[in-house]
């Protein structure tokens, strides 16, 4: 099972970041497979960083086999989705960004992929309109609708299908709007997709 994520995939986001707003293909990253936290089991600050963000993305999970996979063929290999936290040690990449090297240890360290319940798409309606949000202790932080992407779900997958054969099980984290910031100790996080609650887990 591997875990694709995209980067800069919101406007908003990356005015708040200060990156670059014209992007002509996505942006790809790779999270590992110990990266996975789920069942609403507890996240655990790490010790190598004072700066973990959420960043609440919608969650798409592949379930056939495919390479190279035109943009109008991509609706057919996924059926479920879900909100989840792509947990980045901002202050670790913001100094590999700096020096211009890779950010992995910021993206793909253990339990940073966090996901909720999954739910089949015909409970969710339309992928490119749905509105999802997340709570921390109680009040809205960050809130985003997948009808804002820079490159919809489809198109991530045409794009990204041309450099890895997508394999059932694959999750594709699809970006964050803006509103991201630092969790601490003792956190509640909620995610939600429209109404509807899919993600609850404390920070430890
Ligand atoms: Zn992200």
């Amino acid at each position: 099972m591997k875990i694709i994520a995209v980067g800069m995939n919101y406007a908003t986001h990356n005015k708040e970041m200060r990156n670059s707003l014209e992007l002509s293909e996505p942006t790809i990253f790779m999270k590992s497979d110990s990266s996975l936290l789920k069942d609403g089991k507890p996240f655990f600050i790490p010790d190598f960083s004072s700066e973990i963000h959420y960043e609440t993305e919608i969650v798409v999970r592949i379930d056939r086999l495919g390479k190279n996979i035109a943009e109008r063929f991509a609706h057919r290999y996924y059926k479920e989705i879900t909100v989840g936290i792509d947990f980045t040690a901002r202050d670790l990449q913001s100094g590999l960004r700096r020096q211009g090297l890779p950010w992995e240890i910021s993206k793909a360290f253990d339990n940073s992929a966090v996901t909720g319940t999954f739910i089949p798409l015909e409970e969710t309606g339309n992928i490119n309109l749905i509105p999802f949000h997340l709570r921390i202790n109680g009040i809205k932080v960050q809130e985003g609708n997948t009808a804002d992407m820079l490159f919809p779900v489809d198109k991530i997958i045409a794009y990204v299908s041309r450099f890895f054969t997508l394999k059932i099980g694959d999750l594709i984290y699809t970006g964050t709007p803006a509103g991201v910031g630092p969790v601490q100790i003792g956190d509640h996080l909620e995610g939600y997709i429209g109404e509807r609650k899919l993600l609850d887990f404390h920070i430890r």
